[in-house]
C-alpha cells in the first residue's frame, strides 16, 4: 500500500469494510441490477458527492446501456450526525421523466435524504420504474420511510467515513470504510 493512504488510513480507529470486501458486494449488487432491468435502458440518479465511489464502481459492473445523472443533496452540513435539514442543490434532470431510474445514494440513516428525492421523483418526473440502491444501511430508527431495493451492509448507528464518504471533506479516497479515532472528531 503506498504511504500517503496508509497515513489516511491510521486516522481510523476500526476498519469496518475493506477493499476486496466492498468490491465484491459491489458487483453482486450489479449483477442482480443487471437482471432485474434486463432489457431497458437504466437512468441513474447518484447522490452527490457521499456516493461517488459506489456508483462509479457499481456502473462499471453493470452491462446495460445506462444514463447517469448526478444530484448534490446536503443533509449532515459538516457535523457527524444528521441536521433533519435535506437542502436539494439542484433540481431534478427533466430526462428522468418516464424512464426506469435507479436511485443511489452512500448511506440510509434517518432516511430523510432518500425519502424525500424518492418522493420527488414520484412526484415531478412519473417514472415507469423506481428502484433505490445504497451501499450501507444503519441499524437505527428512521424519520422517514425510504425503500431499498438493493442493499450492500447493514451496518451498526455508527458514524463512518471512506469509499466516498467524509468527515468535514476529508477521507473520501480510502479504499476501506471504517470508523474515526475520537481524537479526528
Ligand atoms: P439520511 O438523510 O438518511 O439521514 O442521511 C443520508 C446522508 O447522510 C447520506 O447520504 C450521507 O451523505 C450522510 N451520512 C449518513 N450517515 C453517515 C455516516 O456515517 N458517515 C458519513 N460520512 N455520512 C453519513
Ligand atoms: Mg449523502
Amino acid at each position: 500500500m503506498s504511504a500517503p493512504i496508509a497515513g489516511v488510513l491510521s486516522s481510523l480507529e476500526r476498519v469496518l469494510l475493506d477493499r476486496d470486501t466492498i468490491q465484491r458486494r459491489v458487483a453482486d449488487l450489479a449483477k442482480q441490477i443487471e437482471e432485474d432491468f434486463a432489457g431497458r435502458e437504466l437512468f441513474v440518479l447518484a447522490l452527490m458527492d457521499g456516493a461517488i465511489f459506489f456508483v462509479a464502481d457499481l456502473l462499471r459492473h453493470i452491462n446495460l446501456p445506462v444514463k447517469l445523472y448526478t444530484l448534490s443533496v446536503s443533509s449532515y452540513h459538516g457535523e457527524t450526525s444528521s441536521s433533519g435539514r435535506v437542502q436539494m442543490l439542484q433540481g431534478l434532470p427533466a430526462s428522468l421523466k418516464g424512464q426506469n431510474v435507479l436511485l443511489i445514494d452512500d448511506i440510509l440513516d434517518t432516511g430523510l435524504t432518500l425519502g424525500t428525492v424518492h418522493d420527488r421523483i414520484l412526484e415531478e418526473c412519473q417514472p415507469q420504474s423506481l428502484r433505490v440502491a445504497v451501499l450501507l444501511s444503519k441499524d437505527r430508527q428512521r424519520v422517514r420511510e425510504a425503500p431499498t431495493h438493493y442493499v450492500g451492509f447493514e451496518i451498526a448507528d455508527e458514524f463512518v467515513v471512506g469509499y466516498g464518504m467524509d468527515y468535514k471533506g476529508h477521507y473520501r479516497n480510502l479504499p476501506c470504510i471504517g470508523i474515526l479515532n475520537q481524537a479526528h472528531i
